[in-house]
């Protein structure tokens, strides 16, 4: 089968590979659609650590090929599905404890087992969903994004959120801002560096958009919001915007921080601890969100289609990762159709 595979830093090859082997755990899905999230290019330039060689990818739909033992699923051959981007070891007391996402010895997608971005992938059955009959491969595709996002905004009770700020107008942070929507806040305000995505931002609801090129975002947040707002969500990957997220948290306000900041923060000032008492979270992985997830793409309540910007198959996945890392002004998710 083809594969798109790293053995060197900073290079993507088209690699013919034979398809996976089964255990009794296992299920071989026939990718549809992958997308490209930052961690596999972190994999590709090394900033995000990983095992090579690797096939690339975490974040697909496809359908079940073949189950390890068809005794421990109610899947079936056939089945549209959606995995986990990974797996905890099932041995360690983490594990046993339900906490597999902190897991010493986490198999991740992509990272330290091969990922999606292949003909068939390989994942453990207890990580695999149906997804239901009116969700497409497209909308499916997004899932793992979809529940990651569900389970920082649900660290935060919305009930006592009337104004939100979210950092970064990619994939994840407009999917928080429709869920925050959703939820019934009333305002939220998005900052970004890309005209395209903060219009976008607006065509789904956000009731105001600073582009952070042209406006220092503390001013213009706290020129809409003097006292700052109840909750902030970073989903920028930037050092900086988690730096202005405690400039722009009400006192007594949440911030979330999703996803990895791989930069320093070279100034801080932790006196904002006692002035503001603000509360931080991490928000690391998907577990205990798809369920609902599924639900609401189900119920049609997400705008996922209209942030497929690009498309390309499976050959020229070195080429759809260049437009992801040239930030492209008009690129946002980006998908490889492995079976177009
Ligand atoms: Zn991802
Ligand atoms: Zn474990």
């Amino acid at each position: 089968m083809k594969a798109a595979r790293v053995h060197e830093l900073g290079k993507i090859v088209i690699e013919d590979v034979p398809i996976p082997e089964l255990n009794e755990d296992d299920i071989l899905i026939a990718v549809q659609r992958a997308g490209i999230c930052g961690t596999d290019v972190g994999v590709v330039d090394g900033h995000v650590s990983a095992t090579y060689p690797v096939t690339l990818g975490h974040e697909f739909s496809g359908t079940v090929a073949k189950l390890g033992n068809p005794s421990l699923t109610s899947l079936k051959e056939g089945d549209p599905v959606i995995s986990g981007g990974g797996w905890g070891c099932g041995e360690c007391e983490l594990c046993h404890q339900g906490l597999g996402l902190y897991c010493k010895k986490r198999f991740s997608l992509g990272r330290n087992v091969d990922g999606c971005m292949a003909e068939f992938v390989k994942v453990d059955y207890r990580v695999v969903q149906k997804i239901p009959e009116n969700v497409s491969f497209d909308e499916a595709q997004n899932t793992v994004n979809i529940a990651c996002s569900m389970r920082a905004v649900k660290k935060i009770d919305l009930q006592k959120v009337k104004t939100a700020a979210v950092f970064g107008p990619g994939n994840a942070g407009l999917i928080i801002l429709q869920l925050l929507k959703l939820g019934g806040v009333e305002k939220v305000v998005m900052a970004g560096t890309r005209d395209f995505r903060l219009e976008m931002a607006r065509s789904f609801g956000c009731d105001a958009v600073v582009n952070v090129k042209r406006e220092d975002p503390v001013k213009a947040i706290l020129k809409r919001f003097p006292d700052g707002v109840d909750a902030v969500f970073e989903s920028s990957g930037r050092a900086d915007a988690l730096q202005s997220a405690f400039s722009v948290v009400k006192s007594n306000g949440s911030i979330v921080v999703f996803g990895i900041i791989s930069e320093k923060i070279k100034e801080f000032d932790p006196s904002v601890f006692y002035y503001k008492e603000p509360v931080v979270y991490g928000s690391k992985g998907a577990s205990g969100a798809y369920g609902e997830t599924i639900a609401l793409l189900e119920q049609k309540k997400l705008k996922i289609l209209p942030m497929i910007t690009h498309r390309f198959g499976l050959d020229e996945t070195a080429k759809a990762f260049k437009v992801f890392e040239d930030k492209i002004s008009d690129a946002l998710r980006i998908v490889i159709d492995v079976r177009p």
